[in-house]
Parts: structure tokens; sequence; C-alpha cells
């Protein structure tokens, strides 16, 4: 069939309007470059706004004598030294400055009593190189996400930027040099597709937590546009590299911050044991969080887990002042009620380690530039930020609140970049038909599939496979069996029943679309966990326990063809700064 298509020309498309999305959008707009923003859900819906507790920034205060140096530091042990320092350089020493530009434009950070900004301790966050615990992470009570992305978003209006709302991007133009030229998007709302012609594509699709089958993600946290790059012919770096963030709570999923521990909360396992403290000595319930997931998953394997199938660690909360609770984290209290059905003033709350982010993504430089090779090949006409991308600045294991950081800091730097290299207004080339023929075929073919298999069936299959063959602890055989089955389900897609073939509101087709990207990533994961002999950061081998500085100090990145076939290849790590502010630190081990 031929779809009537909609022709749009912009100077620079950003496809999502989660925080990293936003601030792009923003800085695109402010810079006098035609914008447009095209998201699938409404902007203050994007995961983002979940986000609870806080954005990290060293504000060198006397209090405390926090520097930028040391978030660097903790930033580059957090990631397991995979994190590329030039980015984590360029990240942690502009952190202050975002935070401060926020402020400015109006998301209301909860106060001090000085009538500061307020700050409170996170995981891994510390002063004098792991001495004592840092107060880096500035919070607006328990829902700072949400008040990033409303005051992004009323400063996206502020300046113009054009929205499309509800419309969702099927894929990228990519012309026969490899160029990105723009994206194909289909409307939900009228079911008309529409062509956008740009001179600059910035992803900001957000992560893809829905690979698994319980995580503290939204269910639209399906990684649309690291599929996009993968049916490009471009690879993803460090798929392997998931946080399990230690306390979803048991059964739903549903995050309960870190912040409730950054407030005094701890865990205890079925002796009452608090157990944090044999496996973090120092900084104990604040370890960082691939340490406390896998203690957590541990104390359950030897036989100390709570609960009826002793599986859960329980997160205590009811020993802190009821006031401190309604002040600062209200929001988890409220969580804890509706989803695990307790008062957390009076007990404590069953949790268990749940899929929470995914450090791998679209390679990048710290300009937001996709890269496309181990040399570092700039893909033209492409940019990746936020959790989409890969810059990298979390490296196997990201620190809790420096994602929102890494939204706002690329999300600025990404328009920067496109301020130097587009001029705006500019015209644009034209392009072969068949490019987007190709894409409205696939697209086609989904609407029309007749099979017998449903969506949800496919996906929740996908998603045990990922759930058990994937899971906080690795091994070969385990990798390998998983990867077979994995190959089994893909082939499932192929009799997919669609019901609705309407293009109106058609969440059927939606979901299909979804988990057609899901499935790719899903199998690039775990062939690149399979490809990882050695344990760093969130990737833990039981059958390689140590991490292997000779053989994988380097990032992964995996290329996809439709016929199963998984390419592999490695790229070096940035080991250097880019000033000398800060030298680059070379590997330690890493203790808590
Ligand atoms: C529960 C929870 C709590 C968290 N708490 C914190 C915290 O306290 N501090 C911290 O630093 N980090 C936190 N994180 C992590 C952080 O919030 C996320 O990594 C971050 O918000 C991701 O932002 P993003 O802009 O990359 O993507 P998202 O906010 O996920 O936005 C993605 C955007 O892409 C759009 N999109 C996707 N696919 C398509 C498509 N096909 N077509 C059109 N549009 C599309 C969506 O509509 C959406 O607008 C938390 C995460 C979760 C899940």
């Amino acid at each position: 069939m031929t779809y009537s298509i909609i022709d749009h020309f912009f100077d620079v498309i950003v496809v999502g309007a989660g925080g990293a999305g936003l601030r792009a959008s923003l800085g695109m707009s402010e810079a006098g470059l035609k914008t447009a923003c095209i998201t699938k859900v409404f902007p203050t819906r994007s995961h983002t706004v979940a986000a609870q507790g806080g954005i990290s920034a060293a504000f060198n205060n006397a209090e405390d004598g926090d520097d930028w140096r040391y978030h660097f530091y903790d930033t580059v042990k957090g990631s397991d030294w995979l994190g590329d320092q030039d980015a984590i350089e360029y990240m942690c020493k502009n952190a202050l400055d975002a935070v401060v530009e926020l402020e400015h434009m109006g998301v209301p950070f909860s106060r001090d009593e000085n009538g500061n900004i307020y700050q409170r301790q996170f995981g891994g966050h510390t002063i004098e190189y792991g001495k004592a615990m840092a107060k880096r992470a500035c919070a607006a009570a328990d829902r700072t996400g949400h008040a990033i992305l409303h005051t992004l978003y009323q400063q996206c209006l502020r300046h113009n930027t054009e929205f499309f709302i509800e419309y969702f991007t099927l894929d990228l133009l990519m012309d026969d040099r490899g160029i990105c030229r723009g994206v194909i998007a289909w409307c939900l709302d009228d079911g008309t597709i529409h062509r956008f012609r740009a001179h600059m594509v910035v992803l900001a699709t957000g992560g893809h937590g829905r690979t698994f089958f319980t995580s503290t993600g939204a269910h639209t946290c399906t990684g649309d546009g690291n599929a996009m790059a993968l049916r490009a012919g471009l690879p993803l770096a460090d798929m392997e590299f998931i946080q399990f963030h230690p306390t979803g709570i048991y059964g739903a999923g549903c995050l309960i911050s870190e912040a409730v521990r950054g407030e005094g909360g701890y865990l205890t396992n079925s002796l009452g044991e608090r157990f944090m403290e044999k496996y973090a000595p120092k900084a104990k319930d604040l370890a960082s969080r691939d340490v406390v997931s896998r203690a957590i998953a541990i104390e359950i394997k030897e036989g100390r887990g709570c609960g009826p199938d002793k599986d859960i660690a329980l997160l205590h909360m009811e020993h802190l002042d009821p006031k401190i609770i309604a002040e600062r984290l209200p929001g988890m209290h409220e969580t804890a009620r509706i989803f695990a059905g307790i008062d957390a003033n009076k007990e404590p709350i069953p949790v268990q380690p749940t899929v929470h982010y995914n450090m791998g993504g679209i390679p990048t430089n710290y300009h937001g530039e996709v890269t496309k090779d181990s040399k570092e090949s700039v893909v033209q006409g492409l940019m990746a930020i936020g959790e989409a991308a890969c810059v990298s600045v979390h490296g196997a294991n990201r620190l809790g609140t420096n994602s929102l950081l890494d939204l706002v800091v690329f999300g600025r730097a990404a328009a920067i970049r496109a301020k130097e290299i587009i001029r705006p207004n500019t015209h644009h080339v034209n392009l072969d038909e068949h490019i987007t023929k190709q894409i409205l075929d696939r697209f086609d073919k989904t609407r029309r599939a007749s099979g017998t298999l449903k969506t949800g069936y496919i996906r929740t299959q996908m998603q045990q496979i990922m759930q058990n063959h994937c899971g906080v602890f690795r091994t070969q055989e385990n990798l390998d069996l998983g990867k077979e089955k994995l190959n089994e389900c893909k082939k499932m897609l192929d009799d997919l029943q669609i019901n609705d073939q309407s293009l109106i509101w058609n969440t059927d087709l939606v979901e299909a679309l979804e988990l057609q990207n899901l499935m790719i990533q899903s199998i690039t994961t775990i062939h690149s966990a399979a490809y990882r002999t050695e344990s760093r950061g969130g990737h833990a081998r039981e059958d390689f326990p140590n991490r292997d500085d000779q053989s994988w100090l380097v990032h992964t990145l995996a290329w996809y063809d439709d016929n199963l076939n998984v390419k592999l290849d490695k790229r070096p790590v940035h080991m250097y700064t880019l000033a000398n502010e800060v030298e680059a630190i070379p590997p330690q081990q890493r203790i808590y």
C-alpha cells in the first residue's frame, strides 16, 4: 500500500521530550536553529518525570569541602574504570553551572536552613577520594525529575520549539553515503505519515528497561532510538551493562529511591542483620548500586532472604522522623503504600534488585555526535543524548543522580555543537524515494501481520528469557542458552498477529513496533554479555569473577542484521582528560 506523506523541513529534529530531548531542543531553539521535537508521549509524561532522588553537582561549599574533582573520581570509580574520562571530566566540571541554570529557569529545588539548594547523600558520592560521604544530590523533595521536566518544557515553549506530540518515529532517513537526513514518523492521533527532513537528528529516546520482565522503567522505555540506529547499520555500545537497582518494590518492580538510604534508611536480611556492613565496610548501604544489588542477590542465594519465599530484603525507614519522611520522601511513602500495601512510617519495605538503567546505548563523543566504529568516526547528521546514548560517562555502572546531570549537560553540549556546524535555513538535498519506501514497507508489513501470536505473548517470552539468562549473575552456559532461546523468540515475530489495522490510536500496532525494537536490543545485549568474559560494574560473571583490565578495559560494540547475526568489536576507553585541571585516574581496585 502507498501512504501519502506530509513533508516538513527543519534545521534540527530532536526525537524525544525527556530531560535530554527538552534540554537539547531548548538549546537548539535558543541558538536560532529551526527545531522540532517529536515525542510519542506528552513531553511531561516522559520517564524523566519519575526520577526521584536528585541531580548531582559538587558545590565547592565550605561545609563539606566538596569539589568537582571528587565527583570526577567517584564517577570514574563508580564506572569501574570503563567510563571515558574526557566525557566524565566534561560532565562533572559543568555540573554546578547546569544546576544553577536549572534553578534560574525555575526548578523549585528544596532548600536547606540557609536557603541554599538542599543536597543529600547518595550512593558512591564521597569527598576526599572515599574518606567520607558527600552531600551532592540536589533535590526537589523526592520528585526531582518531575520538577526539571516541567520547567524544561515551559522553557521550550517560551523559546518556540515546535512540538509534534504523540508522533511515533519509525526510522531514520539514512542516505546511501550513511548521512542521516531526517526521520519518518506516524501521527498516532490522526493516522497521518510525516517525513521530517533535518540537517541534524538528535536521538533522545531514553532507555530500554522493558527488555526485562521487572523494570523500574515506564512501559514506554523501549529504546526505539537504539533500534533505529541498529537498523541503520550502526553499532550499540556496552549493551551488557545493565543497572539493577537494589530497591525495587517486591512484585511491582516500582522504584524506592536511593534517597531513602541517603536520608538514613538501611537494609536487613532474614536474621535481622544489616548485611551491607559485610560487603562494603565503609560506605555500607550507600555503596554503589551494583555492589548493593549483588549483596542482596547473594543473601537471597545463601538462604537469608526474607518473606515466605525467602527472596527479598527489607528496607527500613520506619526509624526516621515522620516529619522528615513527609518533607523529603513523601513520594516514597506513597509508593510503598500503593504498591506494597504498607505504612513505611511503621514497617519495612520488601525490596528486590530490579532493572533500572541502561549504561549502554548509541556510542557518541562528548559533543553528542554519534560514532560508528572502533576509530570513533562520526556519523554525519546524527546525535544521541541521554539514556539512549553511551557517551560514556557511566561506564560499567552509573552512580545515582548522575543521569539527570548527564541529560542536561550533554543536551546542552549537543546544542552547542549543532550551532557550530549547522547554518540555519539552508537547503535540504533531494532524497531518493526508495529510502522512505523501505521504512513504510516495514511499517505496512507489521500493520497487516496476520499470524497467530499476540504481541503481549511474544513480549513476555522475551522478557522472561532476559530475566532468567541475563540477570544479576551470569555464566557462559546460561547466556549461550539465552541466545538460542532469543533467536527462537525473534522468529515468533514472523507469526505476529495484529487485530487492528486502523491508523488512529492503534496501540496494538504501537506495541508491536516497540516489541520489534526491544527484540533486537535484547539480542545485542545478551550477545555482548556472552562476549565479555570478565566481571566489571553491573556485569557480574560467575565464571569470570574478576575484572580483567588486560583484555577488557574496552567498550563493546555490537552490530545486528536481520539474519540474526550479531557482529562484535571493541573500542579503547578514553583514559585521558581534556584539560590539566584534573588528571586521568589509572585503574585501581574498587572497594567501598
Ligand atoms: C523510577 C526512576 C527513577 C529515577 N531516578 C533518578 C534520579 O533520581 N536521578 C537520576 O539522575 N536519574 C534517575 N533515573 C534515571 C533517569 O531518570 C533516566 O535515565 C532519564 O530520565 C532518561 O531521560 P531521557 O531524556 O534520556 O529519556 P526519557 O525521559 O525516557 O524520555 C524518552 C523520550 O523519547 C520519546 N520517544 C521514545 N521513543 C520514541 C519514538 N519511537 N518516537 C517518538 N518519541 C519517542 C518519549 O516520548 C520520551 O519523550 C531514574 C529512572 C527511573 C526509571
